[in-house]
């Protein structure tokens, strides 16, 4: 744009359009294992099982025992914006009850990977089928030999987008992410057998029994489940939230946010206010700089919370902020000080 060059515009060809749009959905292997992970559990799986190889960026693999696909629908499965789970915008605006809607994870993953699927249908007698798509192109359809459910195997992540790859962190760090992805799923659906497999060793394994205690035991061991107290207090008149979980023992704490698990009419959540609520209702409990464990499950009326603020990220926003800051606090506070976890403090202005 030197020297008085006027810039050319043009149109950008697929290829880039594609890669470009893959990489605001696909940003590491954490946010294929999201993708991957919702979609086992949108397909009513009791069981997910999730694999990745030096922290997802060798391979990711995701196996569900889930309603499966037929042939026609794995094919339809990979192609741009199609989707089993709404038909129009008014199913949209009527309240999407799955996870997922947009009808595009697959495609994008399949648009920067080598992307495998495997399926058959729950029930029938179908056969299986097994697809592979190639940095878009899908390269093979056959029938396959397969159990029910669905497999989804995606290797060489960002093979045919350099830029990408090289913005990826250790494998240490990419591990974090998916390790903190899959365990927030398992503690949000403890009635499904949840695991996660790092470089063939077991990290964690959840029963599926319903039972949150036992879920947070199989995730986080034995010391941080001891610790945890049951947060199930009536609301209080007029409490625009109401709030139910498991929060740690002052004592019990981490270096890290990370687990401060909040969720927000069952969907994982991030917001400052509500880890701003679980902090204070400690009330100065806490050494400095360390973080309890807390899984909460905040329920609100759907029209008092907006979870499209960013459609990919995990932020909400509330109406009445500052009402939902009050019930959690005292939700959370409330189960400490009935435990003699914390001393009542004095009333706060
Ligand atoms: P979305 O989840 O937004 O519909 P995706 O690209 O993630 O879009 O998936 C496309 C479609 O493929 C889904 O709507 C669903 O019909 C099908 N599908 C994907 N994964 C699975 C799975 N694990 N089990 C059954 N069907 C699946
Ligand atoms: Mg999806």
């Amino acid at each position: 744009m030197s020297g008085g060059d006027r810039p050319t515009i043009r149109a950008l060809d697929d290829r880039t359009i594609r890669q470009i749009a893959a990489g605001e959905v696909v940003e590491r292997p954490a946010s294929v294992v999201k993708e991957l992970v919702e979609n086992s559990l949108d397909a009513d799986a009791n069981r997910v099982s999730v694999a990745v190889d030096a922290g997802g960026t060798e391979g990711v693999r995701v196996r569900d025992d889930g309603v499966g696909m037929d042939r026609d629908a794995v094919r339809m499965a990979v192609d741009e914006h199609t989707t089993s789970k709404i038909s129009d915008i008014e199913d949209l605006e009527a309240g999407v009850g799955t996870l997922g809607f947009r009808g595009e994870a697959l495609h994008t993953i399949g648009a920067v990977s080598r992307l495998t699927v495997r399926s058959k249908p729950r029930g029938g007698d179908e056969a299986g089928t097994e697809l592979r798509v190639e940095g878009g192109e899908v390269t093979d359809v056959r029938p396959a030999g397969c159990p029910e459910g669905t497999v989804v195997e995606v290797d060489d992540l960002f093979f045919n987008t350099p830029a990408r790859r090289k913005f990826l962190k250790t494998t240490a760090t990419e591990f974090d992410h998916v390790n903190t992805v899959v365990t927030q799923y398992a503690l949000a659906n403890p009635d499904v057998a949840i695991s996660l497999e790092h470089d063939d060793r077991e990290v964690f394994a959840t029963e599926g029994r319903g039972s949150l205690e036992a879920t947070v035991l199989s995730v986080y061991g034995r010391e941080v489940a001891e610790s945890m107290t049951r947060v199930d207090h009536e609301p209080d008149a007029g409490a625009v939230a109401s709030v139910t979980g498991l929060v740690s023992h002052p004592e019990t704490t981490r270096s890290a946010r990370d687990y401060l698990s909040t969720f927000v009419n069952d969907r994982y959540v991030t917001a400052r206010v509500l880890r701003e609520a679980v902090l204070d209702a400690y009330g100065g409990q806490l050494a400095a700089d360390r973080y309890p464990f807390a899984v909460l499950f905040v329920a609100v009326p759907p029209d008092a919370v907006d979870v499209n603020v960013h459609p990919r990220k995990m932020e909400v926003r509330f109406d009445d902020e500052s009402g939902v800051k009050r019930a959690v606090e005292s939700a959370v506070e409330s189960a400490l000080l009935d435990e003699g976890l914390i001393r009542s403090s004095a009333p706060r202005g």
